[in-house]
């Protein structure tokens, strides 16, 4: 233990005076290492600067001594292949043996007791332990709940083995001598982490000995991945030690990545298997009959197959260095975590809504047993989802989601470990599969299903983490997330307003339309009437890109650049001409024959949900062009030119619904992001701006073209956000019924002129336009033509008058 005193609990929280939040006491961190944390970050650590870094359980960070130290290494020192007698593979020979030492140093135990075999990462050792385990009818493996997919993989290759078995067990179970083995003869594997990446427990090392205890056939395989990040395996009791520790050096100082590390008891040696071979470890092979002999003198010798990652080993030496210099030991790191661990629990559980409701819902087994600072029982994580003050589940997803955007790097999901994710969200196997049924895999955007959480959030502290980590993730959740007052997050900001009518002078200040999808907009020109169809203002997303690859249609979302692509239409020429930067322009025509188009149209089903058909462009010219400025293969393509595509835009039940309305329930809108007309209103895009300017850090302006509207209003006595209220608006001789408002994405972040990417207006709406994990702007609008005058057309200046409010 460290001479300095460990704080209590309490120290942790304050209130503050105003706001009667709980805010971290400025209490310092007792420093554990030569210079303060805050020191080490800003010398050794500088691509840490203004990041919020809490993922150290997916990887800790490299300092930028061990990186620069390596280079230096490589450039000055030739290293060669090692195992043979030139100097330079023999550099490469001592280096390796000299770090493998090392290694085994570090976990305190000796050559005698321990060999290293050096692999590419924690599964990859798992994988071999479960290759070279001497599995036989009878023989058993068991994980415990905690375990990583990686450790139940396992029951893979025991799966295919006749007469084994494979079940899960819990810590409670064996201590309470539960534990039951089919076999005593056969050799059986227990599995388990010596900490749990999902909520960091942290198990003992006599949890193996009170299975072995059970059954003196059974070997202990000890999962320490994430237990190694932030804390010293002391495993001098080789009594009482495991048979087999797994482990990512990346997790423990940030890199080198592609390698990991398997200690061995060797006193299992004799038992192992050896099957597939390759490179060093043959000591003699016949090639045209089965015949071969290992090495036999070292595991290593016997496991290691091929060539080990010498460079990346050699890299390892530095980042060891680099460790001992700036944190002196993993002791030192395991106090220093310990203390943020507790800080952050107390900080975040204290965290309330204006009802007393609490904002966290923790999953972690020693922090509802107050036993979170007991660093046997629990590592640098805490694992929770958010509640509104209703009660009701904030999306993880969502929350990762807006924290990127603030460059707060946390991690939501099911983390690879869906013992503890079925545990702790009452997830039983019935529901894991119905929400597969549904739809959800493990790394998607689904966070919840029916409005229960499928994953969850997990912050974790590592060697550098520090205190202003804490603050800054404790004043996002506070600024995204608290509800300080009723309905201060609502559904939709009601704003008290007057109807709009004719004084307000609502009118159309823009009307834009995109000829190809995802592309810079066609601003109609201020004197021309433009023709309004049942899917839009004419030849408005008429075009698109497709991908060679795919055949999907590209988005501004992942190509920024499609917003530099600028068409601009003549209807009278009966042209579009297409222009990019340094490109010469291309003339398209607007009604293009037949032949031009590929007669086979191809499936266009992720763009709106509907099976229809796009034609591609035959023309390599005009294809080659696009593909040019993307710098990916596209191929232009268009909707068939028939009477019978006015659908394509339209469910059903939106051409269905009556235009009267008023008796049925308001339309609702399941297309992603396509409806036949986009309204947005400059008063609301005002709005935004006042809000960046009042709470964001940054200066940066909105312009409501980043919102990709295709009409939009404007005038003074327009109110922000009063089209959430209108039901069916007249615009000039017009009258278009609203759906409801527009989910919003990071592509509003793109600044149309420049193709740059930006955290607002995002970042600001998600703090007051949010709902359900939506975040909203614009109302999705579709025309109506029987209280439409002939001919449909809109023009710039046409008023807007409100015919019915919701
Ligand atoms: C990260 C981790 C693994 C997997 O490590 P890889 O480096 O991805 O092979 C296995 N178990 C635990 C407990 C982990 O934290």
């Amino acid at each position: 233990m460290s001479p300095h005193a460990k704080p209590t609990v309490e120290r942790f929280v304050d209130f503050d005076q105003k706001t009667d939040m709980p805010a971290l006491k400025k209490a310092e961190v007792p420093q554990f290492y030569p210079l303060p944390v805050e020191d080490i970050r800003a010398r050794y650590f500088t691509h840490l600067a203004d990041q919020v870094y809490l993922d150290h359980a997916g990887t800790t960070i490299y300092s930028t001594e061990q990186i620069r130290n390596f280079q230096l290494d490589l450039t000055t020192h030739l290293y060669g292949n090692p195992h043979s007698r030139s100097p330079s593979s023999a550099l490469s020979t001592r280096k390796i043996d000299a770090v493998r030492s090392r290694v085994l140093e570090h976990f305190n135990v000796t050559p005698g007791d321990y060999d290293l075999v050096f692999t590419a990462n924690a599964t990859a050792s798992i994988k071999l332990v479960a290759e070279i385990f001497p599995w036989q009818q009878g023989s058993h493996f068991v994980c415990l709940q905690e375990s990583h997919t990686s450790i139940l993989g396992i029951r893979g290759i025991v799966n295919g083995i006749e007469g084994t078995s494979a079940s899960m067990t819990s810590e409670q179970d064996i201590v309470q001598n539960n534990y039951r083995l089919c076999n005593h003869d056969a050799p059986s594997l227990f599995a388990y982490p010596a900490q749990c990446n999902f909520s960091g427990t942290r198990f003992p090392l006599a949890l193996g000995q009170d299975v072995k205890r059970q059954n003196p056939n059974v070997k202990v395989l000890l999962d320490a991945a994430s237990y190694c990040t932030s804390t010293l395996l002391d495993l001098s009791d080789t009594a009482n030690s495991p048979d087999f520790i797994t482990f990512s050096f990346y997790k423990m100082f940030g890199s080198p990545t592609g390698l990991g590390g398997l200690l061995i008891k060797k006193c299992n040696k004799s038992i192992l298997k050896k099957s597939y071979f390759g490179g060093g470890t043959i000591a003699a092979i016949v090639a045209s009959e089965p015949w071969q002999r290992f090495h036999a003198t070292e595991l290593h010798d016997i496991y290691e197959d091929g060539t080990v990652n010498f460079l990346d080993i050699i890299s390892l030496d530095h980042a060891m260095d680099t460790w001992s210099k700036l944190f002196l030991s993993f002791r030192n790191i395991s106090n220093h975590v310990n203390i943020l661990t507790t800080m952050a629990y107390d900080t975040l559980q204290a965290l309330a809504h204006y009802n007393g409701k609490p904002l966290c819902t923790f999953y972690n087994i020693s922090a509802s047993e107050r036993r979170l600072s007991d660093p046997t029982r629990q590592g640098p994580i805490l694992n929770f989802n958010l509640r509104r003050a209703n009660g009701s589940w904030i999306g993880g997803a969502e929350v990762e989601k807006i924290a990127s955007l603030t460059n707060i790097h946390i991690r939501s999901g099911g983390f690879c470990n869906p013992g503890s994710n079925q545990y702790w969200l009452h997830l039983t196997p019935d529901v894991v599969k119905d929400n597969y049924a549904a739809g959800h895999v493990c790394g998607d955007d689904v966070d919840l299903l029916n409005d229960v959480p499928t994953g969850s959030l997990r912050i974790s502290f590592g060697a550098m983490s520090s205190l202003q980590d804490i603050e800054k993730f404790v004043a996002f959740l506070r600024k995204y997330f608290i509800e300080t007052e009723p309905a201060s997050m609502p559904p939709i900001v009601h704003t008290e307003h007057t109807t709009t009518n004719d004084s307000s002078n609502a009118h159309i200040q823009d009307l834009i339309i995109y000829p190809i999808k995802s592309c810079h907009g066609y601003h109609i020109p201020a004197s021309t009437s433009w023709t309004v169809t049942p899917q839009g203002l004419l030849y408005d997303r008429e075009w698109m890109l497709v991908s060679a690859e795919t055949g999907l249609a590209l988005s501004q979302k992942r190509y920024t650049k499609m917003c530099a692509i600028r068409p601009e239409l003549s209807v009278s020429n009966n042209t579009m001409t297409v222009n990019a930067p340094g490109m010469p322009a291309l003339i398209i025509s607007l009604e293009p024959t037949q032949d031009e188009l590929s007669s086979i149209p191809i499936c266009e089903s992720r763009v709106c949900g509907e099976s229809i058909g796009v034609h591609r462009y035959n023309d390599s010219a005009i294809n080659n062009w696009f593909s040019e400025v993307l710098g990916v293969e596209v191929s232009l393509a268009r909707h068939p030119i028939s009477a019978s595509a006015h659908s394509r835009f339209l469910k059903p039940h939106l051409q269905a619904n009556s235009p009267s309305g008023d008796t049925k329930e308001p339309t609702s809108i399941s297309l992603s992001n396509e409806s036949p007309f986009l309204l947005v209103s400059a008063a609301s895009a005002d709005d935004v701006q006042t809000k960046i300017d009042e709470f964001s850090d940054t200066r940066e302006q909105v312009n409501v073209t980043s919102f990709r509207g295709n009409i939009v209003i404007g005038g003074q006595a327009l109110t922000a956000f009063e089209e959430d209220q209108w039901k069916r608006i007249s615009i000039g001789s017009q009258q278009f019924e609203l759906l409801g408002p527009c989910r919003r994405c990071h592509m509003v972040c793109i600044n149309q002129e420049t193709a740059e990417k930006t955290k607002e207006p995002f970042v600001t709406l998600a703090l007051y336009r949010r709902i359900q994990g939506q975040v909203l702007f614009g109302q999705h609008m579709v025309h109506v033509p029987s209280l439409s005058q002939f001919p449909y057309t809109l023009r710039i200046g046409d008023p807007v008058v409100v015919q019915n409010q919701r």
